[in-house]
């Protein structure tokens, strides 16, 4: 037998609820290589899936938990042996599949990689899927020959997860990073990133127009609905965004002029179904490019006790930076 928060739906009411569980083997869903959990994180998508406020999860019950990093305990693929470290991102865990808010998980060893050599599980925790999407964003803009130098590069949501590492990555590649927050009080927490300049929120908040003045080559929006729309309307000539997120809203009440008029780019960034080559690319570019004591000073360490009321503040736009689950 095995701790697990398990998501729990009554099925003439629709309510689902989320609490602690034991779960034995016989509950562990298809796959061919048994992890034991080591470390998990809480994501804005756990977020959803606990409180139920978007339909993250689409089978009960679930596990919820949507980036892992475990030992193999046994296996029945040629790619790993027990006692490999091995780390999962996406693939519909926490979704469809029993997720890593669990002592022990069932998954395929397809989604699986081995723990980059340059990550403790602590640290590929603290990068998570929303590190990994924040580097994807990044080599987005890369990409599209936005260099360093080049203009201001805006990050939405700054001092949430995503935000916080896409700052940091940006900044040490040498690019002049605007963040933009709700929280003021955090400035010199997004200072100690590398943002050169903090705009309130505020800023990119209203009605858009169709067109702004033109203030950044680049952008990473993690808030979507009218921010990113008015962010849209103020991209320089031939610059790019990077859609990311939904923290704000899943809509997109913008107009055509941006592209049509200024060359500008919307790019889209998932992380759940991305191949293995780019995944493997993604971490090794975390790899060479994060700086790790920017990565410890923005990440905070909390326990299975803890992991539920976390996920409700992270959707309440409370949580700063990264958060790692010690898991067992
Ligand atoms: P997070 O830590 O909660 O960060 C979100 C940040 O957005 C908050 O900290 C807050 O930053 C800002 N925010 C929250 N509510 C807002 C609102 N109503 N209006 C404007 N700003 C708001 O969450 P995360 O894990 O970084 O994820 C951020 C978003 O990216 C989520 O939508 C998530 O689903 C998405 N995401 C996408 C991928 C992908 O592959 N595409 C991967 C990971 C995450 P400030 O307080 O600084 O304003």
């Amino acid at each position: 037998a095995f701790k697990a928060i398990l998501i729990t739906r009554d099925e003439a009411t629709k309510v689902q609820s989320v609490g602690y569980a034991t779960l034995d083997d016989a509950d562990l869903m298809e796959g061919d290589v048994t992890v034991r959990v080591e470390r998990s994180t809480v994501n804005y998508k756990d977020g959803l899936a606990v409180t139920g406020k978007a339909p993250v999860v689409r089978r009960f019950p679930m596990v919820p938990g949507v980036d892992a990093v475990g030992v193999v305990e046994s296996s029945e693929s040629h790619l790993f042996k027990p006692g490999d470290r091995v780390l999962l991102n996406g693939w519909g865990v926490g979704e469809v599949h029993l997720g890593a808010w669990a002592e022990r998980a069932r998954w395929k060893s397809d989604w699986l990689i081995p723990l980059p050599v340059g990550f403790s599980p602590d640290e590929a925790m603290a990068i998570g899927t929303a590190g990994y999407a924040a580097m994807r964003a990044v080599l987005a803009l890369e990409r599209h020959d936005i260099k360093p130098g080049a203009g201001p590069v805006l990050v939405t949501g700054a001092a949430g997860g995503l935000g916080s590492i896409a700052v940091a990555l940006l900044a040490d590649l040498g690019h002049h990073v605007v963040a933009s927050t709700g929280r003021p009080e955090e400035a010199d927490y997004l200072k100690g990133l590398g943002a050169a300049e903090i705009i309130p929120r505020s800023e990119l908040a209203g009605p858009p127009k169709a067109l702004g003045k033109e203030r950044w080559i680049g952008a990473v929006d993690v808030v979507g609905g009218e921010t990113l729309a008015n962010l849209l309307s103020m991209i320089r000539y031939d610059g790019a965004v990077a859609a990311c997120g939904m923290a704000g809203s899943l809509q997109l009440p913008a107009t055509v002029a941006p592209f049509i008029l200024r060359g500008v780019t919307l790019y889209g960034i998932d992380s759940v179904y991305v191949p293995k080559p780019a995944r493997l690319a993604a971490w090794d570019r975390l790899d060479r490019d994060l700086d790790r004591s920017k990565l410890a000073g923005m990440t905070r360490r909390i326990g299975m006790h803890e992991v539920i009321e976390a996920a409700r503040q992270i959707v309440e736009g409370k949580v700063r930076g990264r958060l790692v689950v010690e898991i067992g």
